[in-house]
């Protein structure tokens, strides 16, 4: 308790809720690119062709695989294996096309949630309702910025602060969807074990980041890949038994 409350002295209160406040000019930018794309994607199926649809394939692995999941997630972010500076900075170029931001700002970003995992100054919040943890957050610049910058409001003066009322209490990841994230899905593994390379720490949990990682690392090109240790995945199950990295680690 005492920590949360020393947590809320060093955040400046945010104006208003998104949805009720007037938006910045980035804010309008993100909100209607975002709300156009979506809309797009209603007309795809009637344009369909094979052809677009392994282009669309392709540009996913190589800006989701390559750029979000290898190289800003567990390269840049978590610092989980080293890569010589030209593939580096390849695959971080890579990530810039995924519309998620520069590097900077999300490995800030994901660090901070790390840091405050599900609670206030996470920058995605589960406490603050599903679609705030979902989307709004991403388009809210005010309040991540807060979260993840509060020194940039230090000056501001406090108005009226909103609350998400909506709370959500557990996100269920399921399992296909750790083909389609590359491996991200296994979520509770990587918070147990934030610098592993790996993420799917069981052979059955696909990890489609962590094979291209093994190979890179085979071919002598990743190096220091971290992975959880035996000990350290036994002294886990022990102390946190019921929150399941994996059964088996029992
Ligand atoms: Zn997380
Ligand atoms: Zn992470």
């Amino acid at each position: 308790m005492g920590t949360s409350k020393q947590e809320s002295k060093h955040m400046a209160k945010p104006e208003m809720p998104f949805c009720s406040r007037k938006w910045t000019n980035r804010e309008k930018l993100v909100t209607v690119t975002f709300s156009i794309i979506h809309i797009l994607c209603i007309f795809a199926p009637f344009q369909f062709t094979w052809n677009a649809f392994w282009v669309a394939v392709a540009l996913y692995v190589i800006s989701g695989l390559f750029g979000i999941t290898i190289s800003y997630h567990r390269n840049l972010s978590h610092r989980s294996f080293n890569l010589p500076k030209w593939l580096e900075y390849l695959f971080a170029y890579c990530g810039t096309h995924a519309f998620q931001g520069d590097p900077i700002d999300w490995v800030s970003t994901h660090r901070c949630h790390h840091q405050n995992a599900d609670t206030e100054r996470d920058p995605h919040s589960p406490t603050q309702g599903f679609w705030f943890s979902y989307l709004i957050w991403f388009l809210d610049s005010i309040t991540l910025t807060n979260k993840v910058c509060p020194e940039y409001f230090i000056d501001r003066k406090d108005t009226k602060r909103g609350v998400f009322t909506l709370v959500l209490k557990v996100l269920c990841v399921l399992r296909w969807l750790s083909l389609m994230s590359f491996g991200e899905a296994w979520h509770n593994n990587h918070h147990a074990f934030e610098y592993s390379a790996r993420i799917g720490i069981e052979w059955w949990q696909l990890d489609l980041g962590w094979y291209v990682i093994w190979f890179l690392q085979t071919i002598g090109v990743a190096t220091d890949v971290k992975q959880p240790s035996e000990s350290h995945k036994q002294r886990l199950a022990m102390d946190k038994p019921n929150e399941g990295v994996s059964k088996s680690l029992k």
